[in-house]
């Protein structure tokens, strides 16, 4: 399908342009316009495939170019004020050619954290298309400001938008690694993922379709409903080689009996693709069960894919979340990989979720009782205990 993609502060900006690196590469044509908004300057510099004329800077009166310090109730206030300055690089946008908008942001920071819902508030206002939201939630270890952050943000962008598809960067930092150290690799990751699935919908006709080719609208009514999504990804590598059979089959010379081995061998590593996608890490670590609906994507070369395989992943899915509305379909590519991708919308079983509220609300606890206190330490630390010294005036 295509997007209109906006990417709200640095990590927003910084995934929205590895969207655009990531198109230029596969040719899958998912992102029709990108626009990136921040209060920083820099960040804004340092992007390198959204094209300069879309890259906004808002707040300058109140920041001057500098950032909102993870600020998100400022976040908040300079979207609202400058959401003209947002609606201009809107206004470029060929919404008619776009099937929907996706805000970007990192839920933890202040910029996107606070404007994300501002604007996805104003786009569902004056837009017929559905605005989704990919929100990032941060490391465990960043600390009890960014936590609040993002509880706050998530419960309001949920709100806001037709569908929050949520990537946890906790869940996905490698082990010895600090965040920070491992941005590229994370990003990639959420680009490789939300890529297979938005793609899906972009086969044109013609191309080498299979019948049960994955359309836009199913992305679309897979997301529709609303609620919080997640995305699960497997891959396994496959030769590419035209001419069918293989080295087997040479050393056979039997074409049939192969043939036969070879559809139980893609039905069976579909299915077990399926398994590992549902399975593994998901964007955001969740119970698949509950989840109301489903939608499996299978990529990969039209050789090694089959609809049995699909019909068998799409039951299992079934059978595991309980949900009746489970589709599925084949997004044939070129690359030497089967590929399975699972969204699974209108999850709620997310315990990661009820920890992150859990230590927001202490942070924000905390940080109510030292401005309490704040006041008297000052005057314990400056006045002397005597009172035997003056001010100068
Ligand atoms: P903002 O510019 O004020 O919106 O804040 P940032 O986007 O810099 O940071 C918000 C949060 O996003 C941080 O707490 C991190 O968890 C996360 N973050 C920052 N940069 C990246 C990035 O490049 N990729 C990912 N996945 N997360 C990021």
């Amino acid at each position: 399908m295509k997007l209109a993609m906006i990417g709200f502060g640095q990590a927003g900006g910084k995934i929205v342009d590895k969207f655009l690196e990531y198109d230029k590469e596969t040719g899958s044509g998912i992102v029709r316009s990108a626009v990136a908004v921040n209060t920083a300057k820099a960040d804004l510099l340092g992007l390198e495939h959204i094209p300069e004329e879309n890259r906004v800077l808002i707040g300058q009166a109140r920041v001057k170019g500098h950032g909102v310090g993870a600020d998100n109730e400022l976040g908040a206030e300079i979207a609202e004020e400058d959401i003209d300055e947002v609606q201009g690089a809107i206004d470029n946008i060929p919404v008619h050619e776009v099937d929907a908008f996706l805000i970007v942001a990192g839920l933890g920071g202040g910029t996107g954290s606070g404007g994300s819902p501002v604007v996805a508030k104003h786009l569902k206002r004056i837009y017929t298309e559905p605005v989704y939201g990919l929100g990032v939630l941060p490391g465990s270890d960043e600390g009890g400001i960014y936590t609040l952050n993002a509880a706050r943000s998530f419960q309001t962008f949920v709100r806001e938008v037709d569908n929050l598809m949520v990537f946890d960067n906790d869940a996905w930092r490698q082990t010895g690694e600090s965040v920070e150290g491992g941005y590229d690799h994370i990003n990639e990751e959420i680009v490789r993922r939300f890529g297979v699935l938005f793609g899906a919908g972009e086969i044109e006709a013609g191309d080498n379709v299979a019948e049960s080719v994955v359309d836009s609208s199913e992305i679309i009514n897979t997301l529709d409903g609303g609620g919080v999504s997640t995305v699960g990804y497997a891959s396994e590598d496959v030769e590419v080689s035209s001419g069918g059979g293989g080295l087997l089959s040479r050393f056979k010379g039997d074409d049939s009996t192969d043939d036969g081995m070879d559809t139980a061998n893609t039905t069976n590593r579909i299915t077990s693709l399926v398994r590992k996608a549902a399975l593994g890490r998901l964007t955001l670590p969740c119970e698949i069960e509950g989840a109301e609906r489903a939608l499996l994507v299978m990529a990969g070369p039209p050789k090694h894919l089959n609809r049995k395989g699909i019909e068998r992943g799409r039951k299992w899915l079934e059978e595991q979340t309980g949900s009746m509305e489970v589709r599925g379909g084949d997004y044939p590519t070129n690359a030497p990989k089967v590929a399975a991708s699972i969204l699974l919308a209108g999850v709620h079983n997310v315990p990661r979720i009820k920890e992150l509220q859990q230590v927001a609300i202490e942070a924000q606890d905390n940080i109510d009782d030292i401005r309490d206190q704040s006041e008297d330490n000052l005057e314990d630390l400056v006045e002397d205990d005597e009172d035997e010294l003056d001010p100068l005036f």
